[in-house]
This record gives C-alpha cells, sequence and structure tokens, in this order.
C-alpha cells in the first residue's frame, strides 16, 4: 500500500486520529501537509508524524481553507490526498442545546468539511485524480442520546462523501466517509470509565478503538488498492451498533 510519490493534506492533525493519520500516510511514502488551529502544535505534530509542513488552518474559514489548499497544491506540484478530519463533538441534551452550539458544531463539523471537499476536488480536478477521505461517525448513522447536533452533522458529512463521490467520479476523484465507533482521543477523553465500559461491552471486539486503528483504513481508502471505492461510508466501530 505504497504512497511514495503521492502529496496529502490531513485536517486537524495535530492530535488523535489526524495525527495518527498524518504518521500512517508519511510511514507509507507520501508528503504529507497537516494542519491545526495553533501554527506551533502544527508544526509540533509535522515533526512528530514525520510530515513535511504543519500549518495553521481554520476550517470553519472558507477563504482560508481554499488559499491554503491551493498553496499546497502549488508548492508539491499537486495534490493527491485530502482527509477532512477536522471536527468537535459536544454533547447536550435536547432542551440544554444552545444555538451557539448548533453554530459552532455545524460550522466546524458540516461547513468546515465542506469547505475542505470543495478546495480539494478544485485542486484535484486539473490532474483528473485524486482521493478524499472525511470523517463520519457511527452516531451519524444510528443517532445518539444527548448527541443531536453532533450525530446531525455527522449524517450530513456522510452525504457530502456520498453526494461528492457521485459528483467528482467522472473527473478521477474517488470520495468515501469513515464512521468510526468509540475511539480513544482527546474527543471521548470527557467519557465516564462507566460510559467507556457500557461502550466497550458492547461491541463484539470488547474494547474501544485506537487513533491508528481508523488511521489504517483511511489509509487504504486513498490508496490505490481501493481504486474502485468511491461514495462508501465504512465503518470502523469494533461491530458496535448503537
Ligand atoms: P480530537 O479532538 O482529538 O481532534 C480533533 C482535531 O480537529 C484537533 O486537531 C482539533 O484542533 C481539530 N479541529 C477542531 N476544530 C477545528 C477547526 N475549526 N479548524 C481546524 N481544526 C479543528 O478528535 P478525534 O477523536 O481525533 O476526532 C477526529 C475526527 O474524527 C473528528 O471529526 C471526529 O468527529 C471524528 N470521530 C471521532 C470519534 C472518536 O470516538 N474519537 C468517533 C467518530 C468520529
Amino acid at each position: 500500500m505504497s504512497l511514495s510519490g503521492r502529496v496529502a493534506l490531513v485536517t486537524g492533525g495535530t492530535r488523535g486520529i489526524g495525527l495518527a493519520t498524518a504518521r500512517a500516510l508519511a510511514e507509507a511514502g507520501a508528503t504529507v501537509v497537516l494542519t491545526g488551529r495553533d501554527e506551533s502544535r502544527a508544526k509540533e505534530a509535522a515533526s512528530a508524524a514525520g510530515a513535511a509542513a504543519g500549518l495553521a488552518l481554520d476550517v470553519t474559514d472558507a477563504k482560508a481553507v481554499s488559499a491554503l489548499v491551493r498553496g499546497v497544491a502549488k508548492e508539491h506540484g499537486k495534490l493527491d490526498i485530502v482527509v477532512a478530519n477536522a471536527g468537535i463533538m459536544e454533547d447536550a441534551l435536547l432542551g440544554m442545546i444552545k444555538e451557539e452550539l448548533v453554530d459552532t458544531t455545524l460550522s466546524t463539523n458540516v461547513a468546515g468539511t465542506l469547505h475542505t471537499v470543495q478546495a480539494a476536488a478544485r485542486a484535484m480536478m486539473r490532474k483528473k485524480s485524486g482521493a478524499i477521505v472525511v470523517l463520519a461517525s457511527i452516531v451519524g448513522e444510528y443517532g445518539s442520546a444527548g448527541q443531536t447536533v453532533y450525530a446531525a452533522s455527522k449524517a450530513a458529512v456522510a452525504n457530502i462523501a456520498r453526494s461528492a463521490a457521485k459528483e467528482l467520479g467522472r473527473s478521477g476523484i474517488r470520495v468515501n466517509a469513515v464512521a468510526p465507533g468509540v475511539i480513544e482521543t482527546d474527543l471521548t477523553s470527557g467519557l465516564s470509565e462507566d460510559a467507556k465500559a457500557e461502550n466497550s461491552s458492547r461491541t463484539p471486539l470488547g474494547r474501544l478503538g485506537r487513533p491508528e486503528e481508523v488511521a489504517n483504513a483511511i489509509r487504504f481508502l486513498v490508496s490505490d488498492e481501493a481504486s474502485f471505492i468511491t461514495g462508501q461510508v465504512l465503518g470502523i466501530d469494533g461491530g458496535l451498533v448503537l
């Protein structure tokens, strides 16, 4: 599954699944650029992951996303792989949902993913090839109490992949989503031990997932091994059904 000679961009690559993905792509031989909201953390993460560069980017800023993607493609001569990973999760029961939570979740998870996919498509269109992966979630498929806003945002992300795949297929660009179950990262570090134990016990594989296990699936989806796979939402969840 060599990615030698490929140029890859991973958003939200400073920690968790994004960092593991940047590392996995770099280990497979790709030239990787990762982004984070904070420039110094992005640079640190890039050197930890063996990435070529770490740049500051807020994915809610459409113009900044477009400029950064164009800049990466220009500097490296092309852009083959984009992983739209940046995302946030904040829980709230229906009666407690504040407008601000709706705005930040939808602007980061939905609009941020959309901006990234749009910019990636523009950059890849010239070469008529490319592979994009977006980060959906198991809760986008099944729903989750206390996570209505987040689950809705991730259902939208899955449909960004399905729709973009239909639109971009004839341009040689594949678009897929991964839908992780519960993965041990900062995002889920607020879960109580009871909640973690309950999720593990409901998971056929009997445990939570690791960021590297999501990264490995992403590396497969962006590789030539997955050359006839597009528009799919791949569950990486140990068999968990919510
Ligand atoms: P994490 O919180 O560890 O990392 C998220 C990354 O996104 C961070 O680098 C953060 O700085 C970045 N980010 C957040 N908002 C941003 C913005 N506006 N602009 C740029 N970067 C921004 O989370 P993680 O667990 O590694 O999650 C990565 C992705 O996977 C997210 O989209 C998340 O929704 C999804 N996911 C995670 C799980 C899980 O169990 N951890 C499950 C399903 C889906």
